[in-house]
């Protein structure tokens, strides 16, 4: 076989293991840092707290103000608390709501970030940031958001509910689901996006039956920085961008969204792109849509947009903005298809053999 790819590694340090949260002053040190705001949102404020205690001095000021879709009247307040603390750089704890917060600071100033997740949604590992402005979401990537140091400490995963570490899971699951066929793939993308299906089909079934099993939070954890390096490093298709519809223009919950639409939007493209994905499915009983159907169900996982509040005469609308612009996809769609395939995932259908 014939290869032609491009590789770009980005430039992350990755501290990885139970307990590593406590070496943040040791990250900050290491950037030349001796001031940080650190960052969460209101329901992880003790979390953040708990963070920050240990780092004394410093931790120059806290902002337990950060919500989903990063508004940019949010950004502006976490910035003034920035400036009133004088800070030098920003440690967000928490999920991708967070770390969105952190790098729309880093996006207007320049200052070194710090994650420490507690979700799988890989926020923290890629160049792009989502804001919203009086309701509109916008989307860019840029080196600047790309967060410098991320410590992934398991321990922090242990009280992530079941249902939202299984949506938070498949939604990393969806970011390596997509690079495998990604027009800008290549073998090291391949390969990280295999294990990280690989590392949360083993370990989520585990967090389900216990939730404080620390070895099965590792192995979810790993799995979803794989999923995250994946999407920060190919250009994402079909199933982000019906995602992205739904949680834009209609509000819909961001993992539980991926999570639904996940078995429908692979299913359809599995069509087009079998070999790509055979590696993915050998891991899911041989066929990636399907299997991925019945892995969620298996889980608790929610599977119809209707229960999420969507209407049926929505998904027109949805069918409709998102065939507006062209994208890369391995299975030319239109409106129709996609139409059939919202329809699909509405109503939750085990997509075909
Ligand atoms: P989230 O960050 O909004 O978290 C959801 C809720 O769960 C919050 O209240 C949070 O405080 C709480 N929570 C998080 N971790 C917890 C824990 N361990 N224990 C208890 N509670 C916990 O959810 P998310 O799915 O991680 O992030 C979604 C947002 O991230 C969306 O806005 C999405 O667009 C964005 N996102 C961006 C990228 C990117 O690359 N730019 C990638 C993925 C997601």
């Amino acid at each position: 076989m014939t290869r032609s790819f491009d590789y770009a590694a980005r430039p992350a340090t990755i501290l990885f293991g139970p307990g590593r949260r406590t070496e943040v002053a040791g990250a900050m040190e290491r950037l030349g840092c001796r001031r940080a705001l650190v960052l969460s949102t209101p329901h992880q404020a003790a979390q953040g707290a708990a963070l920050a205690a240990p780092l004394g001095a410093l931790a120059a000021g806290t902002f337990a103000g950060a919500v989903m879709h990063t508004p940019v009247t949010v950004t502006e307040a976490a910035l003034a608390e920035a400036r009133r603390a004088d800070a030098d750089c920003v440690v967000a704890l928490g999920g991708g709501s967070t770390t969105g917060l952190g790098k729309a600071i880093a996006l207007r100033t320049d200052l070194p970030q710090i994650v420490v997740p507690t979700t799988y949604a890989g926020s923290e590992v890629t160049d792009i940031l989502g804001q919203t402005d009086s309701g509109e979401k916008t989307t860019l990537r840029s080196p600047k958001v790309l967060p410098e140091v991320v410590i992934y400490d398991p321990e922090l995963t242990i009280d992530l509910p079941v249902a939202m570490s299984v949506s938070s899971g498949l939604n990393a699951m969806a970011h390596a689901a997509e690079a495998l066929y990604a027009p800008d793939r290549n073998p090291i993308t391949s390969l990280m996006a295999v294990e990280g299906l690989r590392a949360l089909r083993d370990a989520l079934p585990a967090v389900v039956a216990s939730p404080r099993d620390i070895d099965a939070r590792s192995t979810a954890l790993y799995g979803a920085w794989l999923c995250g390096t994946v999407l920060g490093a190919v250009a994402m298709s079909l199933h982000h961008k019906l995602c992205h519809t739904l949680g834009g223009s209609f509000d819909m919950p961001h993992a539980e969204t991926h999570a639904i639409m996940l078995p429908h939007t692979i299913a359809f493209n599995e069509q087009a792109a079998p070999e790509l994905l055979a590696p993915a499915a050998a891991l899911f009983g041989g066929r990636l849509g399907v299997g991925l159907w019945d892995f969620a169900a298996a889980l608790g996982a929610p599977m119809r947009l209707r229960d999420l509040g969507l209407s049926e005469e929505d998904l027109d609308r949805a069918a409709e903005i998102a065939t507006r612009n062209p994208y890369a996809n391995p299975r030319p769609f239109d409106r129709g298809s996609i139409r059939k395939v919202l329809q699909a995932a509405w109503e939750g259908a085990r997509p075909p053999v």
